[in-house]
């Protein structure tokens, strides 16, 4: 069944470290080979040995409107028509902007690049230009991409791989980043009164890259207590959940603000984009306005700009999208769990807008060392290499969330509960 992806992969292997751009696209946590993809169909995945896979990992996230999108591969395909890039302002940035502006009270600008990583590194850049200060605090388990002063603990690839911090990250550089416990306040409050050189917290508000762990309400509320407090920064890391978890991202779960919020896959539905968004104030620091230099040479790319300027512009315009996202969300992981306690294994789901996650495990996590100890990765593993087969593609690892496009049906849903009961009958 995966005869030409076991070829495509070893060739791959040949001239691309471990035969991937990206180490979780290698599958190492669940074993097996990685279907090499053909096309992509609604809310399908075709291999290039010709199976159809019902998509739950949308590209990670970007795709909201499944593939192939036709109002925004229209769009793509006019603006390629007038050239790819100019290096030089284009109107759909400010177009892109102000869409994603206006969504918000307390964001009055937003300078876009091309990665969530991009995204996340230059905020914190910002936040520690506008304070002054060094330290920056992160949590157990977030993922903010992989530049060095992050990549401290991180979730999503880096946890697969057990790495508590990457070879070629000099201690220099994550001295700074301090790390604390997803959830804990009294942890958060200690950090605090240990470092009087705090610039900002930056958190995942819904964590997705340690599976989808949420932090409750109280303890974003504490984290901008804290910040407020203290005068340092909070910054959003809604790469993920930005669009996704609801509208307005997971700003519009909680009632908690950021002074800074970081963007990226829904904002370039599917091409290279991300974005980092603030008030005029602190955004009057960057560089021409101010002295803190970013930049970035395709920076507000027109055809990442169109694409993702026609999927906001579709998802403002649809009533209710989210609330029938998140219906379709919850159908899908309560009929998962239905099936799993039929079957005598416990699962613990959840959910927020189109994001949804389940462990197995017997207790809900709350953090990261509740992830890694105490939820049954062997048997997700199993789980996910059955559910491939039977034609149902998950995210390869117990670590990363999951996704509802607008073109997965209930029908679809029903067929992979199916198909999720005959496995959990062997696992
Ligand atoms: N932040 C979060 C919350 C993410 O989920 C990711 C990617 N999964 C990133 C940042 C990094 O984004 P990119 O892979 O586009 O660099």
């Amino acid at each position: 069944m995966f005869e030409k992806s076991i070829k495509a992969y070893e060739e791959a292997c040949q001239v691309i470290p471990g035969g991937v751009d990206s180490p979780v696209r290698a599958f190492k946590s669940v074993g097996g080979t990685p279907p090499f993809i053909a096309k992509g169909e609604g809310a399908y995945l075709i291999d290039i040995d010709g199976n159809k896979y019902l998509d739950f990992v949308q590209s990670w996230g970007p795709l909201i409107f499944g593939h192939c999108d036709e109002e925004i591969e229209e769009s793509v395909i006019e603006t390629v028509k007038n050239g790819l890039s100019f290096g030089a302002p284009t109107l759909l940035e400010t177009e892109l902007a102000i869409e994603i502006v206006e969504m918000y009270e307390n964001i009055d600008k937003v300078r876009f690049v091309s990665s969530g990583t991009e995204a996340t590194m230059s905020a914190i850049r910002l936040a520690r230009g506008v304070t002054g200060r060094n330290d920056i605090v992160k949590f157990e388990g977030c993922y903010h991409g992989h530049s060095d002063s992050l990549l401290v603990q991180a979730g999503s690839g880096m946890a697969t791989f057990g790495s508590p911090s990457s070879p070629g990250v000099p201690a220099d550089l994550t001295k700074h980043t301090l790390l604390c416990e997803y959830n804990n306040i009294e942890n958060l409050r200690k950090c605090f009164e240990d470092s009087s050189d705090i610039a900002c917290i930056i958190i995942e508000p819904i964590a997705g890259n340690m599976g989808l762990v949420p932090a409750s309400e109280e303890f974003l509320k504490e984290c901008r207590e804290l910040c407020d407090k203290h005068g340092a920064l909070l910054i959003f890391d809604e790469v993920m959940s930005g669009f996704r978890a609801s509208l307005k991202g997971a700003s519009g779960i909680v009632d908690v603000e950021a002074d800074i919020i970081t963007f990226g896959k829904v904002i370039g539905a599917g091409m290279p984009v991300g974005a980092f968004a603030a008030s005029k104030d602190i955004m009057a620091h960057l560089s021409p306005d101010g002295a803190v230099y970013q930049a970035g040479t395709l920076s507000g790319n027109p055809v990442a700009m169109a694409a993702g300027l026609t999927s906001l512009r579709k998802l403002k315009s649809i009533p209710n999208l989210h609330t029938e996202l998140n219906r379709k969300a919850v159908k899908l992981v309560e009929g998962l769990k239905e099936v799993a306690t039929k079957n005598g294994i416990g699962l613990q789901v959840d959910t927020r807008g189109s994001m949804f996650g389940f462990f197995f495990a017997d207790k809900v996590p709350t953090n990261f060392k509740e992830v890694t100890d105490f939820c049954d990765f062997k048997r997700f593993g199993k789980f996910h290499h059955e559910m491939i087969k039977k034609g149902f593609y998950f995210a390869c690892s117990q670590y990363e969330a999951g996704f509802i496009s607008t073109v997965i049906s209930d029908s679809m849903i029903d067929e992979c509960i199916a198909a999720a009961d005959e496995v959990m009958q062997n696992l």
